[in-house]
Parts: C-alpha cells; structure tokens; sequence
C-alpha cells in the first residue's frame, strides 16, 4: 500500500456552518403561529450561532471527555468535587447567557416561553447533557415563587445570565443552577417510597431549616449550586432547597459516591449521593413536597418533549444532507424512490413532533388562563409520552440513512441515538406519563373539554379525521372502570398525540404534510418502520419542511 492519501469519493460533506433557524421552516413558522413573531431575528442570530463548527466541536468535545469525580482529596479528606471538560463549561456560559435556563422569568413578556422553547429546541440539536441543569433551573424557579420572600437571593441568582463555575457559596457568584433529587434506590416513579429523612433544626415551617439524612438514587448535575430534593419530614414527604454550602461558607454534607456508566448523555454527570445530616430549607409545608417539587416537573417534562424534537431535528437533516450528497446504484440517495419515501416519512415526524411541542410552549405563556392551564396538565404528559417516544426510532432510522456511517462514533449520529431514550425515562417514564393523562382526565374532567376544544375546531375539514376524532372523543368519555382504562393507557395517549398532530396539520400545516399525516397516522395508524408513505405523497416537499436546500 502506498502511503498517499486515499482518494475520497463519493463521501457526503459535513453538514455544519449552516443556520439551524432558517434553514428550518417548520420552527420558523410555529414560532410566529404559537406568539412570539417578535422572537424571529433573536432565533435567527442564535441559529447561525449553533450551526457553527464551534458548536458542533464543543459539543462532541464535552461528550468525550466525560466529568471525573474526585469523591476525596488527595489526604482523604472530603471534596465531592466534579470536574468537567472546559467544552462543558463553555457551553453552559453560552446557553445561559442566551437565557435557555431562566430566560423567560428574568424577562417576562408574551411568547417568552414559546420562544425559549424555539431556541432550547436548536440547542438539543448541538448538545444534550448541558440541558439538564438548564431545564432544572428553568423548573426551579416557579417552584420556589409561591415562597419569594424566603428564597429571594436564590431567585435573583436564578435569573442571571452569567454562568459562573467556581465552587463557592451562592453569596460569592455571579449566577446559579439548580438541580433535583427525588429519586431513590427503592422507587423513583413512586416517590412515596423516599426514605430520606429531614428533622428540623429548631422551629419547623416554610423556609426553615432542617438537616437530611438518607440517600438520592439519581442526583444529576452534582455541581449545582442548589437542589429541590424530597425527604421524608415529620409531617410527611416534604421538598427542601438544598445548597452545596451552608450560610456560614461551609461545604454541605452532600457526599459524592459514584458518577453513573451512561449510555448517553456523557457531558453531564449523574451522581449518587448521600445526605449525611445536610442542611436544607424547606420548601412549601411538611407533607406537600410532591405538588411542590411537581411545579419543576411540569417543566421538565415540557423540555424533554422539545428536546427530543430536536433531536429528530438534527438526525433527520444529517439523514436528509447525506443523501442529497452521496450516490448509489447510478444516482443520489435522495433521488432513489424509498430512500425519498424514508426520508419524507422521518421528516414528517419531525414536523409533527416539532408542532405539538411548540402548540404545548404556548400553553405555559398563558399560565393565568384557565382554559390554558386545563390544556397544559392533560397536554403536558401526552406529549411527553409521544414525542420523546418517537425520538430513539426516528433517530435509529436516520442513522440507518448514513449507512456504515452512522454507526461510527466519528459520525453525527451515534452520540445523538443514545441520548435519545433518556427523555422518555427521566421526569416520568412512558407509562407513568400514560397514566397521568387518566389522572388528569378523571379528576379534572374540564381537561377532557380542553383537549375538546383543541381537537374540534378542524372537524369537518377531513372525513378521515372526523371519524378517527368521533372514536376517540367517545373512548375519552366513557373511560371505563381504572383497571381496563390503565390497561389501554398508552393507546389512548398515543391516539390523542395523534389527533392533536392532525388538528394542528389540518389547521396549519402545509397541504402536502397534512395530506400525508392523515394518510399515514390517521388513516392507517402510526406507522411501524419509515417509509411506508402512499404513493401520492409530495417527497421532496415533506423532506424540504425539515432542511430548506
Ligand atoms: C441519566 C439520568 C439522569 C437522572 N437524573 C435524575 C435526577 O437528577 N434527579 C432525580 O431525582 N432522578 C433522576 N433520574 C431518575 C429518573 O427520573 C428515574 O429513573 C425515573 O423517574 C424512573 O424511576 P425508576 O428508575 O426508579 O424506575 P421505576 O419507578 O422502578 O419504574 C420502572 C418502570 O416501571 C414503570 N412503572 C412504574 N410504575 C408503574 C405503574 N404503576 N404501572 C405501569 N408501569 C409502571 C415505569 O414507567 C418504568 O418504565 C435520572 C435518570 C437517568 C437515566
């Protein structure tokens, strides 16, 4: 063999220095349809930044060199200390000073959330593991609103757009994150189980201090500055601010015992840790730390669905870029009839996914609206379950599109495919999300006239609809007895997914996406594999909507 350089052919070119926003109709439009049209250029110049090689390599950078604990220092002493790559670091000083944590409660105004939500979207289409102390931040404060005046300096901190790494008291910096601890080795789903205890220090209530004892499963990015973590109090399972140090600048009692071997999600660190008598402050009465620690959830669970969707984001458009570039059997990927099938069908997905994310932001811009806050709780878990469900399938089926490719490591897509089932187990895995939708359905029926009032209004203009709508309004009505309703839990979660995917496609989607969705999912049911579109389906418009050429 000689030793020159192998002539490359037929290889597709790296897709990167491209805006993420403009080239991304879909985003683009809900953006203005959902209300924040005022946000465009905003989202225009933060695309052109995310799409950039910059980006890209500090996002493969943080994910390469994972976080290292340093449980005890060098004598034995205790440091509970994680150190990060200076990618991880410089990522977070960016997301945060673009406001992807808090940027909505620093600076309230109609469409903050929707247009958050646009950009923390782009963001999942560069980086995963930074989103997670940003999502808990952003679900941080409204948890700690209702007790403004005993968290206050938390709050202003919260709201800072400057990411500040050191590991010092919160009096000491510029900025602050937050995480959370409800996880246990015994139930995570069922919190109840918690056997972490909290005694009061001296007089109990709102905003006094306890100390902890016990354990957390799952406690992910440990460097936090703060966590919401549930013990088990004298009045029963309670939420509690817990800061890496106590007023008096000494280190808490937050002992670091193991980062966890992930499949993905490598940048961040996910620790278990071990409370040994740590102060913390409570967080709204003893006894009511689920409905507390519950206003952070509802957030979560909003960001896994609009991460996921990005995610989809960025896989189907490297699957879309390589076979606009690479040649088989005589002509372009893309121009081979099931490869445009596939593509188009991924695409739609994407569109779907991307729409109902951004239809359930909106929602949390209206958080005074009754009808809007009905929608939220009963929305909320349904595209929770769906969208991040979708996401390990789309992404799997677009690295199938890159070939050998896309199995490499090298590639785009392999760190992207083991991120992508973690949205759908963190904050409420898919059953748990299925059953919440019943709750919300039986013991707040006006939920039921809220997703009604979602899903009606495009009746009439498609007869598959109307007939797809009529059998699912009846089965929502009539749930039966709980057993048979559990039992057909995820169904009918999936076939309200589905139906507001339609609602919104029928009532603004482009025609030829409409036209396929309700071809393909309402016709004939979510579809196994992609690339089982009928035959009259516009391909090429279908894979546009996703990567503008
Ligand atoms: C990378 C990563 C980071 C995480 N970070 C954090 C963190 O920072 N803080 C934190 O508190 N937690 C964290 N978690 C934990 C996560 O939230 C839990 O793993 C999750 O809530 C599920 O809890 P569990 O693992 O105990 O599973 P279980 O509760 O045992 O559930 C196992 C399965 O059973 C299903 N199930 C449970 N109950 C029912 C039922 N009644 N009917 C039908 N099915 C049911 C669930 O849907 C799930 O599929 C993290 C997890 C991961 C993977």
């Amino acid at each position: 063999m000689s030793g020159a350089a192998p002539e490359v052919l037929n290889q597709s070119a790296e897709l990167v220095e491209y805006n993420l926003f403009s080239t991304h109709s879909v985003l683009a439009e809900a953006l203005a349809r959902e209300g924040a049209a005022a946000e465009h250029s905003a989202l225009e110049k933060l695309g052109a930044e995310l799409g950039s090689v910059t980006m890209f390599t500090l996002g493969e950078a943080a994910n390469r060199n994972p976080p290292r604990l340093h449980a005890l220092d060098r004598f034995g002493a205790r440091r509970d200390e994680v150190e990060f790559h200076p990618a991880w670091h410089e990522l977070l000083r960016r997301l945060v000073a673009a406001g992807l944590h808090t940027g909505p409660w620093a600076q309230p105004r109609p469409g903050a959330h929707v247009a958050r939500a646009a950009g923390y979207m782009l963001w999942a289409e560069v980086e995963n593991g930074t989103q997670c102390p940003a999502t808990m931040s952003y679900g941080a404060v409204p948890a700690l609103v209702p007790q403004r005046a005993d968290f206050a300096p938390w709050l202003s901190l919260l709201m800072s757009r400057e990411y500040d790494p050191a590991f010092a008291p919160a009096t000491a910096k510029r900025g602050v994150l937050m995480g959370m601890g409800m996880t246990e080795r015994q139930g995570g789903s069922d919190v109840r189980t918690n056997t972490t205890r909290a005694q009061p220090a001296g007089a109990r209530g709102p905003g006094r201090e306890y100390r902890l004892t016990g354990h957390k499963w799952f406690f992910s990015a440990p460097m936090c500055d703060a966590f919401l973590v549930l013990a088990q109090a004298p009045g029963g399972l309670s939420c509690f601010l817990v800061p890496r140090f106590l007023p008096d600048g000494s280190v808490n009692a937050l002992h670091l015992v193991r980062l966890k071997d992930k499949l993905g999600n490598r940048s961040n660190a996910s620790s278990e840790v071990e409370f040994d008598a740590a102060y913390g402050l409570l967080v709204a009465e003893e006894g009511r730390g689920i409905p507390a620690i519950l206003e952070m959830g509802v957030y979560t669970r909003l960001d896994n669905a609009i991460g996921s969707a990005g995610l989809m984001r960025q896989c189907v458009s490297q699957a879309i870029h390589h076979a606009r570039g690479r040649r088989a059997f005589g002509r372009l990927l893309a121009a081979q009839p099931l490869m445009r099938n596939v593509l188009a069908d991924l695409a739609l997905e994407c569109e779907a996914a991307v729409m109902l994310a951004m239809r359930l932001a909106r929602a949390f811009d209206a958080l005074a609206d009754e009808g809007a806050t009905l929608l939220r709780r009963v929305l909320t878990p349904v595209v929770k379950y769906w969208v991040c469900k979708r996401a390990p399938a789309v992404c799997s089926e677009a690295m199938e599109v890159l070939g050998g490719n896309g199995y490499v490591e090298d590639g785009p897509i392999a760190r992207r495919l083991r991120e992508s089932p973690l949205n759908s187990i963190w904050e409420g895995s898919g059953n748990i999300m299925c059953l919440d939708v019943l709750r919300a359905l039986t013991r707040e029926p006006r939920t039921g006239e809220a997703l009604a009032e979602l899903l009606t209004p495009v009746r009439g203009r498609d007869p598959r609809y109307d007939r797809y709508l009529a059998a699912l309004l009846a089965d929502l009505t009539d749930l039966g007895d709980p057993g048979d309703a559990e039992l057909r839990g995820r169904e009918l979660t999936q076939r309200i997914a589905l139906a507001a995917q339609a609602a919104l496609l029928l009532a603004h989607g482009s025609a030829p996406s409409c036209e396929a969705f309700l071809a393909s999912r309402i016709a004939a049911g979510a579809p196994a594999a992609f690339g089982t579109l009928p035959r009259s389906c516009d391909f090429a418009a279908l894979s546009a909507r996703i990567l503008r050429e």
